[in-house]
């Protein structure tokens, strides 16, 4: 792929870079809420996955990096893999924020491995497993959060046209 055809949409490198701006300049611990606050009005919106195509920080990310991907991998166990890394990056994110919440500093530093943890590991497993493998098996938002959301607006438009 050319340079001149990122396979980047701009929307996405603004929202990089704001939460590049806000995580590591303001050191705002609420970055990663804002984030997915936006992703959750953005899928009640426009009713499809618009956040990840062309917002999300991390999916950019992926996309920037995507000419490294290993050839995506099949295997029995992937669609598996979501049920241990969901409860997990949900269990630390909320005991981390209801533990640290009157040290914001604390908050911060905690909010910023979460964050870089994810990071590596959407690299990793896309550079073994194949492109946005962590989108497709892995992400702690999409799955339980965005997917339902998108199916359940989809499901209510049908039955208000055709009811
Ligand atoms: S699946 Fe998750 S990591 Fe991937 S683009 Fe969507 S929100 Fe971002």
């Amino acid at each position: 792929m050319s340079d001149l055809q990122s396979p980047v949409k701009w929307t996405a490198w603004a929202s990089l870079s704001a939460t590049f701006f806000l995580m590591c300049v303001v050191r705002a611990w609420w970055t990663m809420f804002v984030l997915f606050g936006l992703a959750l009005v953005l899928v009640l919106i426009f009713g499809r996955n618009r956040y990840c195509s062309s917002v999300c920080p991390l999916g950019a990310i992926q996309d920037a990096t995507g000419d490294n991907a290993a050839v995506r991998r099949r295997f029995a166990a992937a669609r598996w893999l979501k049920y241990l890394l969901v409860p997990v990056f949900w269990g630390v994110t909320i005991t981390t924020t209801f533990t640290f919440i009157d040290t914001p500093a604390q908050l911060w530093v905690w909010m910023l491995r979460i964050m870089i943890s994810m990071f590596f590991l959407a690299m990793v497993t896309q550079m073994y497993l194949g492109r946005r493998f962590f989108c497709v098996h892995l992400c702690p938002l999409r799955h339980p959060v965005l997917e339902p959301v998108r199916r359940t607006r989809r499901l209510l438009k049908g039955r208000i046209h055709h009811g």
